[in-house]
């Protein structure tokens, strides 16, 4: 029997003596759908019923433990202890009365304390169950087998805390890495927007056009590398120039003469160029020759 030292010992009988034995594999995270503490927990189990797992964790983070985790505790489905003899760590904390709440930083700190214990201890391994009889870190709803009545226990927000916080928290502690930070999605406040764009504007980091009249190939010299502000002021420069030109070309072309040909000119047009198709192509060049002189005006 294996006792851990992070709790208050609360040996349920006639459970730890009449119990069989079981070598720990995983870790199994429930809660109890009362905010209990310890005490409480283990009156219930010693009181109301032959169920029991292997410790009881409070909102304060204190721990109790009722059975030694080499003896089999009755909270898990399947998982309590197997044909071979290997069997389940359980652990019940206190919740609200819906299992709705996270569990809170003390109880997330005792948790991860005993999870590398449990691993230094019994060599429980760094990873979560792959399947139900597989050695690691799980909790009640993760496997059928383990959770027959399926229950949702032990609620969402704790599933997500054991994914994001908890088992991390015990794989970082235990071999003595920083886990990753978690991901958040932080508001950019108006400061934080005008300094972005500040920074964006004053940057010497995009290439500079080779016409501009600055231009320097040297990198190190400062025509090479134009700054958000000078891009954007070329950039505003130039579409009102050519709304300028695109304007004046506009206003040449409403000036040029009408063509007044009779319909008669037309036909005889018509068939003249119908006669000798090379003739459209001279037209058409004539033409565009006219129209470019006057444009140019
Ligand atoms: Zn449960």
């Amino acid at each position: 029997m294996a006792w851990y030292p992070g709790a208050v010992k609360m040996e349920l009988q006639p459970e730890s003596d009449s119990q069989p034995a079981i070598k720990p594999t995983q870790f199994i995270l429930h809660s109890i759908v009362a905010p209990w503490t310890p005490q409480r927990t283990y009156e219930y189990w010693r009181d109301s019923t032959n169920l029991e797992s292997h410790f009881g964790l409070g909102y304060d983070g204190t721990l109790g433990q009722y059975i030694g985790t080499e003896t089999r505790a009755d909270a898990t489905g399947a998982a309590n202890r197997r044909a071979d003899g290997t069997g389940a760590v359980s652990l019940e904390s206190a919740s609200n009365l819906q299992a709705s709440d996270p569990w809170t930083a003390a109880q997330v700190e005792t948790l991860i304390k005993l999870g590398v214990w449990l691993h230094e201890k019994h060599g429980i391994p760094l990873r979560i169950c792959r399947n139900a009889s597989d050695p690691g870190f799980g909790y009640h709803r993760l496997f059928t087998a383990w959770n027959p009545d399926g229950h949702s226990c032990p609620g969402d927000a704790r599933v997500k805390q054991f994914k994001e916080v908890v088992f991390p928290g015990i794989v970082a502690r235990a071999t003595g890495t920083t886990p990753p930070p978690e991901e958040t999605h932080m508001p950019l406040t108006n400061a934080d927007g005008d300094l972005v764009l500040d920074r964006f504007l004053a940057a010497d980091k995009f290439d500079a056009p080779a016409d501009a009249t600055d231009y320097s190939d040297d990198p190190s010299k400062p025509g090479h590398y134009w700054s958000g502000r000078t891009v954007f002021r070329d950039l505003v420069t130039r579409v009102r120039n050519l709304t300028k030109s695109t304007d004046s070309l506009h206003s040449k072309i409403d000036a040029l003469p009408v063509l007044a040909m009779t319909d008669a000119q037309i036909a005889a047009l018509a068939s003249a160029v119908a006669a000798n198709p090379a003739l459209a192509e001279q037209i058409a060049e004539k033409v565009a020759v006219k129209l470019a002189e006057r444009l140019a005006d």
